[in-house]
């Protein structure tokens, strides 16, 4: 089944079930302090389970762009190295607003695995909150005999409050979830390690695959659980670990989802994928963000240098670096990947279509601006490695990091993933340092500025949309569709 039928199908089969297909909330979250991104379906109706707002539907069901680069969630050292954390991922989900609870989750979650999706029910496991005494939590029993009629009992684990009880914060909604996941290992491999003893291990055969969250309860500020006069479920599945799944590959990037983008690298570079881990590397972590970049910039958030824009920017250059480093890419070669993200997510998501020539745009000009002093860049780092060689010292100097950042543009994380490449660290700590030193010199320098001759108000004949997007891009704004 290929992954676009894959995901119609999911909606359908909650349609089926009463639900309302509601369209992916935008990825780029406005006007909400605790969150740059969203990071999960559940963000988009916080606000009914919080009791703000009545929800419009009782049942729902979408198919949400994630991206999962900062905050409580933030897997980007993980992707590209493992092969199912992405930094931006669709997250399919069905909601329940005070209608249905555990018995329908479930079983609905069982019947579309294994009767829709045909998933061999031998691969499968299932995880039940197993209680926490220290803060007076019962074992979720109710899930665990809904499991127990459909699952043979030995494929049912018990797991801890980290993997089994979701809380939205300190306060708030919260209570236990049932897990759904699936060993891909071979026969031989399965044979020899129960597939039981590697859930929750991060085997890279052994994935989750669903999250089924039961809210149930509300914390209160001291620390109390009261039950909740609604119950609502909450599901989350990784919509490219399911595609896996169903096309029985090793690696998310195997499936149709990003086999077409690594076809066009290896046209690109003429080197191909699965010969080289650290070319491999290069080719996940390349597919994987141009799509983050992509859905980002589509939804109006531009690189830059401040919050989520430097996110944005950080790891559109950890993507040029891999290529230049890696693939042998000199010149600008993301934004050529533009179309390929139009072709196969534009019925979905509309946004990346209409978007597409104005992503291109800006993506080539951060390519164009990085390549410019990558270069130098990294020649510098070749011989600060050298020296620091010579003295028998492993750490680079948080000055170092700052002027590699100041000056040819290289994000902390960037020089700190060169640097653990090559046997290094760097020191975060004196980074911060010297970044803050720089922040009260350009304080300083600004105050003493105001008394000078300055433009107030130039008419520039663009409307004003932020300070970064107007200085950098102006000249490309009219590309912007919407
Ligand atoms: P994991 O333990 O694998 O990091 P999680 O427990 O953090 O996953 P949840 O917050 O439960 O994930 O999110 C629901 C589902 O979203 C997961 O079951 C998984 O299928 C998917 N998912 C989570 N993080 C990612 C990611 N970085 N890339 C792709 N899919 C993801
Ligand atoms: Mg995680
Ligand atoms: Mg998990
Ligand atoms: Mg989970």
């Amino acid at each position: 089944m290929e992954a676009k039928k894959i995901r119609s199908t999911f909606i359908e089969f909650f349609q089926s079930k009463q639900h309302h297909y509601v369209p992916s909330s935008p990825i780029v979250v406005k006007n909400d302090p605790t969150l740059m991104f969203t990071n999960a379906g559940m963000n988009q109706f916080k606000d009914a389970f919080l009791g703000n707002e009545i929800a419009k539907y009782p049942r729902v069901a979408n198919s949400q762009k994630c991206l999962r680069v900062s905050g409580k969630h933030n897997d980007l050292e993980e992707v590209g190295v493992d092969t199912y954390h992405h930094t931006m991922f669709e997250m399919l989900g069905n909601w329940s607003f005070g209608d249905y609870f555990k018995k329908e989750a479930i079983e609905w979650a069982w019947e579309l695995l294994t009767e829709v999706y045909k998933l061999p029910k031998d691969r499968l496991y299932v995880s039940v909150f197993q209680g926490d005494a220290g803060d007076n939590l019962a074992k979720d029993q109710e899930a665990f005999d809904l499991w127990k009629a459909i699952v043979p009992e030995d494929r049912i684990i018990m797991g801890s409050k980290k993997d089994n009880f979701w809380e939205m914060g300190d306060t708030g909604p919260c209570g236990p979830c049932s897990e759904i996941h699936i060993d891909l290992r071979t026969e031989k491999e399965r044979a020899e390690v129960p597939g039981k003893d590697l859930v929750n291990n991060d085997h890279p055969q052994v994935i989750e695959i669903w999250n089924l969250v039961f809210m149930q309860f509300n914390r209160l500020a001291d620390g109390s659980l009261k039950e909740l006069p609604a119950k609502h479920v909450d599901t989350g599945m990784g919509f490219e670990r399911l595609v896996r799944a169903i096309q029985m590959k090793s690696s998310n990037y195997d499936t149709d989802l990003f086999g077409p983008f690594i076809q066009a690298l290896e046209k690109k570079s003429g080197k191909s994928y699965g010969k080289d881990e650290q070319t491999d590397i290069a080719f996940r972590v390349i597919v994987d963000h141009i799509r983050a970049i992509s859905f980002t910039i589509a939804d109006g958030q531009i690189p830059s240098n401040n919050k989520a824009g430097y996110v944005i920017r950080r790891i559109l250059r950890r993507a040029v670096r891999y290529g230049y480093t890696f693939l042998g890419f000199q010149q600008p070669f993301l934004y050529e990947l533009t179309p390929l993200i139009a072709e196969y997510f534009g019925d979905i998501f509309p946004e990346v279509r209409a978007q597409q020539e104005f992503i291109a745009r800006v993506i080539q000009e951060e390519e164009t601006s990085f390549l410019r002093t990558l270069d130098h860049g990294l020649k510098m780092l070749e011989g600060i490695k050298a020296e620091l060689n010579e003295k028998g010292e492993k750490v680079i100097a948080g000055k170092t990091a700052f002027e590699l950042y100041d000056t040819y543009g290289f994000p902390l994380d960037l020089t700190s993933l060169i640097a653990r490449e090559n046997g290094f660290s760097v020191d975060e700590k004196g980074f911060a340092e010297e970044m803050e030193k720089q922040k009260t010199r350009s304080r300083a320098a600004s105050e003493s500025e105001t008394g000078d001759w300055v433009f107030v108000h130039e008419d520039t004949g663009v409307e004003f949309i932020g300070y970064d997007f107007t200085e950098t891009y102006s000249h490309i704004l009219k590309y912007r569709t919407i």
